[in-house]
């Protein structure tokens, strides 16, 4: 394939969610793969749905994943600005040239005509479209009415009669009547172009040979490929990509959907996914198979590995359910294959956003006997927060195990501290063996004498493997909790 030139186009208007992270990816892919460029261009026109911090989330939100562009607002390129509302002048030029080639027109109806209109429509059962009826005024008028001040908008002369036919590469020809198409406004009345014009001047501008974008933007896909051919233009290849369902499969997934997953610690929003623990490799594994798979059972991929599987004829137009599971899956898997040291780097934001003192060193120590617990990095919390925290104040009650005394409980603390003390540090080599035969000796099972000896130590009745724990509290700390629990329960 040559090289492709394409571009995520996100509107900051809220945050970033799967669903855009999935069009940054596979944009991103075929570009790395194609060795060709991919785009960043921010679409801010309709500037009343801007929202504050947006754009920066959508910056952070990529670099997270690791999904890097070669051009954009930020880093510059050829064909910038890339933020739409820098090149307000360009949309207006090429309206105005629209205008002249008879493909737009200038529209003077007011809004109450305009909504009169509608409810008319809508009451004889009609396609709720523009009457077109400034299509008839002669450009010169037009011309005179504009240059008098008279409010207008730019609006495009969709053909009335006929059909128009445009190509989407996972759908094959696409054909919609022309009268069910409306007159789009191009340019408002304040001058600003709107997303029609400006995504399709921008993508010629740009050089853009792929649009890949959700296919939300399908039943308005005829009249970007009219626009194209209205300036002569060679059109970008279509690529409209599936839709994502609820986890129950039933229907696109609401705010308020969206909003009650984070109960179950799950979320479609990027920087949340952050936040609750999961691994951009995780993220960008799952999204990368919701729309599209190498054959019918590989399932890991590494962004390298995805650069090299990647084609666009193996993306797949049926909507989807999210399925979280599969995600957990993936994001524990990924857990699994990373080293000591990079486990202990990833979690200690975690600790440092709990206000936990974990120290690099001690979380490498750690990393190993929880790494297989894990399903999300802000598990290592529950897991090992008792490394950090305080010891807390126990009662003698908590120590004993299952059925037993308090008389038995006080034999396994005392025969650990007769075993322990002798030894210069408390290696799990050396003390699991002589733990496990004194157990034999009391006559105890392993469960009950290491639950009491967890809750002494650990001060948890859960916790990693204790004699794993042991070694990282060290000797010393534990000689004073089992000294500690041994007065408790002779009090
Ligand atoms: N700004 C549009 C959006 O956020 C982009 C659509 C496109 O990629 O053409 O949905």
């Amino acid at each position: 394939m040559d090289p492709v030139r394409v571009r995520f186009a996100p509107s900051p208007t809220g945050h970033l969610h799967l669903g855009s992270a999935r069009t940054a990816l596979y944009d991103y892919l075929i570009a790395r793969k194609t060795g060709g460029q991919f785009i960043l261009r921010i679409e801010d026109t309709d500037q009343k749905r801007l929202v504050e911090g947006a754009e920066q989330e959508i910056y952070d939100g990529l670099h997270w994943l690791g999904l890097d562009w070669d051009e954009g607002p930020d880093v510059g390129g050829p064909y910038g600005p890339y933020r739409q509302s820098e090149r307000k002048e360009i949309y207006q030029k090429y309206a105005l040239e629209l205008v002249e080639k008879g493909y737009a027109y200038y529209c003077f109806c007011s809004p109450e005509r305009l909504s009169e209109m509608r409810t008319g429509q809508q009451q004889r059962k009609e396609p709720v479209v523009y009457d077109g009826t400034c299509r008839n005024i002669s450009l010169d008028e037009a011309r005179s009415r504009v240059a008098a001040g008279e409010k207008h908008v730019i609006r495009f002369k969709t053909p009335r009669t006929g059909a128009t036919t445009m190509t989407d590469l996972l759908r094959g020809a696409i054909t919609v009547e022309n009268r069910m198409l409306d007159d789009y406004i191009l340019v408002k009345s304040d001058g600003l172009a709107l997303y029609h014009l400006a995504a399709a001047v921008d993508d010629h501008l740009m050089k853009i040979t792929h649009v890949i974008r959700s296919s939300e933007w399908l039943p308005t896909a005829p009249l970007h490929s009219m626009i194209h051919r209205s300036f002569g233009w060679q059109e970008p290849v279509w690529v409209h990509l599936s839709v994502f369902l609820k986890p129950s499969g039933k229907g696109k997934m609401s705010k308020r959907d969206a909003a009650e997953l984070v109960k179950d610690g799950h979320s479609i929003f990027i920087k949340e996914l952050e936040n609750l623990g999961y691994l951009p490799e995780a993220v960008l594994n799952w999204v990368a198979l919701m729309g599209w798979s190498f054959d019918d059972h590989t399932e890991f991929f590494t962004k390298q590995a995805l650069i090299e599987s990647f084609t666009l004829d193996r993306l797949n137009p049926s909507p989807a359910a999210i399925n979280f599971q599969k995600f957990d899956y993936f994001n524990a898997n990924y857990i699994r294959m990373l080293t000591d040291a990079e486990l202990a780097e990833r979690i200690k934001p975690f600790f440092d956003r709990e206000g936990l003192p974990a120290d690099l060193f001690t979380l490498t120590r750690i990393a190993p006997i929880i790494r297989e617990r894990l399903t999300t990095l802000d598990d290592a919390i529950d897991m090992a927060g008792l490394f950090f925290r305080p010891f807390p104040q126990l009662t003698a009650d908590q120590l004993p195990g299952k059925d037993m005394t308090p008389e038995m409980t006080a034999n396994v603390i005392r025969s650990a501290i007769e075993v322990f003390e002798p030894l210069p540090s408390l290696d799990k080599d050396a003390t699991e063996p002589f733990m496990r035969s004194e157990v034999d000796r009391l006559g105890l099972t392993p469960g009950q004498a290491f639950g009491t000896l967890r809750v002494a130590v650990t001060g948890q009745k859960v916790s990693p493997p204790l004699f794993e724990s042991m070694e990282i509290i060290g000797k010393q700390a534990i000689m004073e909790r089992l000294q500690a629990a041994l007065s408790l329960l002779s009090a």
